[in-house]
């Protein structure tokens, strides 16, 4: 079978949840025993979001290979459990370089270089690539932002071009948004029809139309969508609001979504796969009723901040038969009189990645609390860091004890930039990124935790690291380096075995615990937090 490709777009407003719906039909294909990948190509001007406020762009997700990408492709890996690579998300500023960096070799031969068709050949050169190289049956694109945005303009003209093109072999996926207004108690379709005029305006016929709402689609709606957009009935799906992102494929199977694009790109349907799983996942989670409270203690008060840590508790809480509810406890607001009463009433408490001074404080103290009063934490790559200077301080009795990134004259220095980084002054894509190995010691809490499993393989995104001119002392006061690294010799998990589940890890484990395979740690993690409550 030649590579079929599926792009996904949105009109109306953003955050309606293209990486869902694209994350979903890449289950419901992948389920059919198809070969698939799911890529993301944002506008942006900036080459990868390594670089953005998290308030800005959520999290930053990271690959096995080492790229800072946007975090639909957290959603991507969570529902396929297929990692994705550098090559899975692209942006205006990647395309844009590449260009640049061909007319700069001469390779345009004296052409001028414009944005039809140079940059548009490159956006479908890249949309391309995944499929040509590794062959797969489906590969779905999803377009960031939303239609009539300036910036989406080349790659709507490149899908237009690809579209042509590829025949049945490629079709667009339009997602809208139709809103309720309360006053007139109706549903509207205007926004959505608006939506798709201005596609076909770009010369995009969509073949498949969903609408978000918070409300029941009638099916005289979905005809009257259908009539005004040129889409067939059966292919205008609604995708309500529902309890859980991961109910979403079973009701985008139930309408037929999957079949419906197999339909359009002339391939056989088939019968309907079981999700056999995934369903149990989702009743296992439905029957959870109990209550597990955990604390994340961080700077950005924003969900999308920490995704993938809200996530891999939700999923460990699953499996666990737990309901976690996650309480965000702003490290800025910490202090010395208020962090036990901060802190209460949670089970459990993640101190939370981040970058730079603020907060930071915070940080230590909900370290020092819950590390004196047993309470299991969990510290994942700064908030691992605060672990480390806490007990320096407080144990080791150095008061100084600081991260070189905070404080870079205290002799001190428990955390310390590495050697490779020290001349480094670019900022995007330059820490230590991308899947490390890492030895565990055996017989160690987090030994336990892998399934004493002695070798794992886990994602970092950081520039600073544990000094291990320090570690001796670490070691014989309790904290023990039981993670490291087998080639740089790194300190990448520290654990107080002698507390009940006291361990941070430099690493960020949150980005690869899937639905079908929670992540280890936190499935240890989540335990730990029951046995305390
Ligand atoms: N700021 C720290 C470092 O660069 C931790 C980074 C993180 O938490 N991702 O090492």
């Amino acid at each position: 079978m030649e590579t079929k490709y599926i792009f996904v777009t949105g009109g109306v407003a953003s955050s309606l949840g293209k990486g869902i719906i694209s994350s979903s039909l890449g289950k419901l294909l992948q389920a059919r025993g198809y070969n698939i990948t799911i890529q993301k190509f944002d506008p942006y001007i900036n080459i990868d979001p390594g670089t953005l406020n998290p308030y800005e762009h959520g999290e930053c997700y990271v690959t096995v290979d080492g790229q800072e990408t946007d975090l639909d492709l957290g959603h991507y890996e969570r529902f396929t459990g297929i990692q994705t690579t550098r090559a899975n998300n692209i942006t205006t500023g990647r395309i844009y370089q590449n260009v640049i960096d061909k007319e700069r070799r001469g390779d345009y031969l004296g052409k001028t270089i414009q944005v039809v068709p140079h940059i548009t050949d490159e956006i479908k050169r890249n949309i391309k690539l995944m499929g040509q190289k590794y062959k797969f049956d489906f590969v779905i694109t999803e377009i960031g932002g939303t239609i009539g945005d300036i910036e989406s303009q080349p790659f709507l003209e490149a899908i237009r071009q690809l579209r042509w093109e590829m025949g049945r072999n490629a079709i667009n996926v339009h997602l809208t948004y139709v809103p309720y207004l309360a006053a007139a108690g109706e549903l509207k379709t205007k926004p959505t029809q608006t939506s798709v005029k201005q596609l076909q305006g770009l010369g995009i016929q969509p073949e498949v139309l969903v609408l978000r709402t918070e409300h029941h689609l009638s099916d005289d709606l979905r005809r009257k969508v259908a009539h005004f957009c040129n889409v067939d009935f059966e292919a205008v799906i609604q995708s309500p609001d529902m309890p859980s992102i991961y109910e979403v494929p079973l009701s985008m199977q139930q309408q037929g979504l999957d079949a419906i694009c197999l339909k359009k790109m002339d391939v056989e349907v088939g019968p309907t796969p079981e999700l056999g799983p995934w369903r149990s996942f989702l009743e296992r989670r439905k029957q959870a009723k109990e209550i597990l409270d955990i604390g994340l203690v961080g700077k950005y008060d924003l969900q999308d901040a920490y995704k993938s840590i809200l996530e891999s508790l939700a999923h460990a809480g699953t499996y666990n038969d737990r309901k976690v509810h996650a309480h965000f406890i702003n490290s800025e607001h910490i202090n010395r009189d208020n962090v036990g009463e901060k802190l209460a009433g949670m089970d459990g408490i993640v101190i939370c990645p981040g970058f730079g001074q603020r907060g930071i404080e915070g940080k230590i103290l909900a370290a020092e609390y819950t590390r004196t009063h047993d309470i299991p934490t969990f510290g994942i790559c700064l908030g691992m860091q605060m672990m480390v200077i806490e007990f320096a301080r407080n144990v080791l009795g150095f008061a100084d004890a600081n991260s070189r990134e905070m404080d870079s004259k205290t002799p001190h220095n428990v955390i310390d930039i590495m050697e490779e980084q020290k001349n480094i002054t670019q900022m995007g894509g330059t820490m230590r990124l991308g899947a490390y190995e890492c030895e565990v010691r055996k017989g160690s809490r987090a030994w336990e935790a892998y399934g004493e499993q002695t070798l794992v393989r886990e994602r970092h995104r950081h520039r600073y690291e544990f000094n291990n001119k320090f570690l001796a002392d670490y070691e014989a006061h309790g904290m023990h380096c039981v993670g490291r690294n087998p080639e740089a010799d790194l300190v990448e998990i520290v654990e107080i075995p002698e507390l009940r589940w006291y361990i941070g890890t430099q690493f960020h484990p949150e980005y690869s615990s899937t639905v079908l395979k929670p992540h280890p740690l936190f499935m240890s993690f989540v335990a730990a937090c029951i046995g305390n409550k």
